[in-house]
């Protein structure tokens, strides 16, 4: 397995496997890598080409008071487990390399990126649309995989790939978990042991609303309603959002009919965690 920091580097390691006809995957990540990230690297070796990922924890992406500084890295154990999962190549920039000072560009996905997450991390989608869209043109793959934990990344990054017609097919990837049902995240690390236990309620959450659907309950209102007594019974826990919305296009959804994204951002202690299900009727 190689590691890059360089555009250059990576753009000459990528073009000699072009050279064998080789298909190139990209798994765009911020690193301190877990199941949930592996499993994309997994998926996406199956699919046939050499993988490629990424590790940049991407300045643009944060607001000014989140938790950009204190984010865990370690690059050497991530190597270890990307080799381990078949990776063929680690792209791991510098912040210098990926924004220069001159830098002055930035890609704005209009609608879909205003609200939920959009709505309390300001600037954040364009954040990640410009250091995706970078990262596509750097290594240029054919496919890019993303997990569905980040729900409205997936689909902005669908939406800048199908507006800016880039030859890049996007893969949506299933929710990796904890055994009680906590969704993976780099960010669990910063969970005390209380707020570990009182976080699998978000999940814990997600499948009785699931439950309730399947049972003939439709009215939005009444399960944002239970899905935040069900989550706020935690001391610790305290939502940000829950929400209901079209799985396609994200819009607020009332009354659900055929399927609908529950959405929750809840902050566990000050760890702020996302998760979300989809409402099957
Ligand atoms: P991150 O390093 O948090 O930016 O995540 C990199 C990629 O891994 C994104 O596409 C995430 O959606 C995906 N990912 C993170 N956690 C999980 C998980 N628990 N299950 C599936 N995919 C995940």
């Amino acid at each position: 397995m190689e590691t890059f920091e360089t555009v250059t580097a990576a753009r000459e390691w990528v073009a000699r496997r072009r050279e064998f006809g080789t298909a190139i995957h990209l798994v765009p990540t911020m690193g301190y890598l877990h199941e949930g990230h592996l499993s994309l690297m997994r998926q996406a070796k199956a699919d046939g080409g050499d993988v490629v990922i990424s590790i940049f924890v991407n300045p643009r992406q944060f607001g000014p008071t989140e938790d950009l500084r204190v984010y865990p890295r370690d690059l050497p154990r991530d190597s270890a487990l990307a080799a381990d999962a078949g990776v063929a190549a680690i792209f791991a920039p510098t912040v210098a390399e990926m924004y220069p000072p001159n830098f002055r560009t930035k890609v704005v996905i209009e609608y879909l990126a205003t609200g939920l997450c959009g709505a309390f991390r300001p600037g954040h989608f364009e954040g990640v649309a410009t250091v995706v869209l970078k990262l596509f043109n750097i290594i240029q793959p054919d496919a890019a995989y993303f997990g569905k934990k980040d729900y409205q990344q997936l689909k902005v990054i669908e939406r800048l790939t199908a507006d800016l017609n880039l030859p890049i097919r996007i893969v949506g990837c299933e929710i990796v978990r904890e055994a009680d049902g906590l969704a993976m995240s780099s960010r669990n690390v910063f969970l005390s042991a209380d707020e570990r236990v009182q976080a699998s309620a978000l999940n814990k959450a997600i499948s009785r609303a699931q439950q309730m659907v399947r049972a003939g309950e439709r009215d939005v209102k009444s399960l944002v309603g239970q899905v935040t007594q069900w989550i706020e019974r935690e001391p610790l826990a305290r939502a940000q959002y829950i929400e209901v919305v079209s799985t396609s296009n994200l819009a607020p959804v009332e009354t659900i009919e055929n399927e609908a994204l529950l959405a929750v951002a809840v902050f566990v202690g000050k760890t702020r965690l996302i998760d979300n299900g989809v409402l099957q009727v």
